[in-house]
């Protein structure tokens, strides 16, 4: 049954603002520090009090140029400050120093899976570099609006998408994968919970197969990417709701109550020239040349997008297994610290996807403070290529120890706790031989069909020799003098 939704489609731009985690504000010397005292990192520069002047942070352009390379952006050259006037209580100027007409990158793409996992690109409209207004604190008071300027001033940058977004669920992975790029650069913690990354998502519904573009709203105020999918799902739904009724989208802000999972209208959306944007006059023209762009390009940490290539390709992992590695730098650069000691990239892969992760999970660690060297990892994988321990000792016995701070090398654990592994064939034919003489009855019926019998005789040839017999080996021989 089809539903009048189906007849329509929905377009989706969102433009996100990233801090910058510099060391101080974007004009200023201020610290930029999140949870600080409110108002203690405010000086007369953040507050634009008359004969100060702004001066412009050298690290947040080279942040900004960073974020540009890693979406394939054209970097501006030459470049401008604008100043966009409105008055609000939170912003001490009365403006606020953007950039208008010259962004400092424009273009470029963000690549994400779409609804059916295909690879789709979003592209990038432009970057720009902006300071944020001061934090306007509503619900610490019953009567007033508490403001903390620490935050006015602190850099971001804007990245603007090209309305390519189809639907809320590849909105909430563009938004990951913007997370995962500040990360990976090391310019924004990605935290949208404490305001780092935020989002405004423009969202207009049209019939399907039409050219034009709806009138769109623009909805602020989600400090999580569940709430920016609820509150586009919301948003498409009530404007088709709308024009069903034969009623009219109005272009107007709206803000999301996370508590209802609903929309409602702030204010009819500004335009433009409602804020009288024009050159900034304290600032000097920027110019950002093609040899300071080739420094910062030889800088570029691996992303996560050519990590994910080299493993699916050149190491021959899984599409899983490289993403799971891939979703944080930390992971990724452990990993690639143990391949360097290792060429079993496939155990590798498991012995950090599954061993380390699930270590990391039990103790609620992040990989930062695990303290076991990548090498001893890729040694533990060597011990067991080499059959001198068993898989299940290495995981079940020798990890958890050096996990926990054990300092000596695997080989000496598994040496002082007896736990080398006997792949020497007189040993296992005894144990085979002890095993099997326990179940006379069993093996009578192995021989007559039961192949299934196996897995109990190895079980008793493991548990006799301690879990020292090689697994391969000790099969081997069952099998000879079973058959
Ligand atoms: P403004 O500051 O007026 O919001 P921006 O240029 O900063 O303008 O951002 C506009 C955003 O809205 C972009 O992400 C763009 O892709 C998106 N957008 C523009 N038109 C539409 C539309 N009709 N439907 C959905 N998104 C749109
Ligand atoms: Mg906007």
């Amino acid at each position: 049954m089809s539903s009048i939704y189906d007849k329509y489609e929905a377009v989706i731009g969102l433009e996100v603002h990233a801090q910058l985690q510099t060391k101080s504000k974007a004009y200023s010397s201020d610290k930029n520090e999140y949870g600080a005292t409110p108002n203690t990192n405010v000086s007369v520069v953040s507050l634009g009090h008359p004969g100060t002047l702004p001066m412009m942070n050298k690290e947040s352009i080279r942040f900004a140029v960073k974020m540009g390379l890693a979406c394939k952006s054209d970097i501006t050259e030459d470049m401008i400050f604008a100043r966009k006037n409105y008055f609000y209580a939170d912003l001490p100027k009365g403006y606020q120093i953007t950039q208008d007409k010259t962004p400092i990158c424009t273009g470029g793409s963000v690549e994400i899976k779409d609804e059916n996992g295909e690879v789709k690109h979003i592209n990038i409209t432009r970057i720009h570099l902006e300071e944020d207004a001061g934090k306007s604190i509503h619900d610490l008071d019953p009567y007033n609006t508490l403001i903390d300027l620490n935050r006015a001033g602190v850099p971001l940058i804007e990245i603007v998408s090209e309305p390519d977004i189809k639907s809320s669920q590849e909105a909430y992975n563009y938004l990951q994968e913007i997370r995962k790029l500040v990360r990976y650069l090391d310019i924004c913690d990605g935290n949208m919970e404490e305001g780092s990354l935020r989002c405004d998502a423009n969202v207009s519904v049209r019939l399907k197969g039409s050219n034009e573009l709806g009138q769109r709203t623009e909805t602020k105020n989600m400090n999580s990417m569940r709430n920016v999918q609820k509150a586009i799902e919301y948003e498409i739904k009530r404007q088709i709701d709308l024009i069903e009724a034969g009623e009219q989208i109005h272009m107007e802000t709206r803000t999301f109550d996370v508590a209802t999972g609903t929309t409602k209208s702030m204010r009819s959306k500004e335009q433009a020239h409602d804020y009288r944007y024009f050159p900034e006059p304290d600032l000097q023209p920027l110019k950002v040349s093609q040899e300071y762009v080739g420094k910062v390009k030889e800088q570029m940490p691996p992303l996560p997008k050519e990590l994910f290539e080299k493993y699916t390709s050149s190491l021959s992992l899984s599409d899983y297994d490289a993403n799971v590695l891939t979703e944080t730098k930390e992971i990724a650069l452990y990993f690639e610290e143990v391949i360097k000691s290792t060429e079993n990239y496939k155990a590798a892969a498991n012995w950090v996807t599954v061993n380390i992760k699930s270590f990391l999970n039990e103790q609620a660690i992040e990989i930062d403070d695990f303290s076991v060297n990548p090498k001893t990892i890729a040694e533990i994988i060597d011990l067991i290529d080499e059959n001198k321990i068993s898989n299940s000792v290495a995981s079940q016995k020798i990890f958890p120890l050096i996990a926990k701070g054990s300092d000596q090398s695997p080989i000496k654990i598994a040496e002082e706790n007896n736990w080398i592994q006997n792949s020497d064939s007189d040993a296992i034919t005894t144990y085979v031989e002890q095993a099997l003489s326990k179940f006379p009855d069993k093996v009578e019926e192995y021989k007559s069909g039961k192949k299934g019998l196996l897995g109990l005789f190895m079980g008793e040839v493991m548990k006799i020799s301690g879990g020292k017999a090689d697994p391969k080996a000790a099969s081997a021989k069952l099998r000879e003098i079973l058959d």
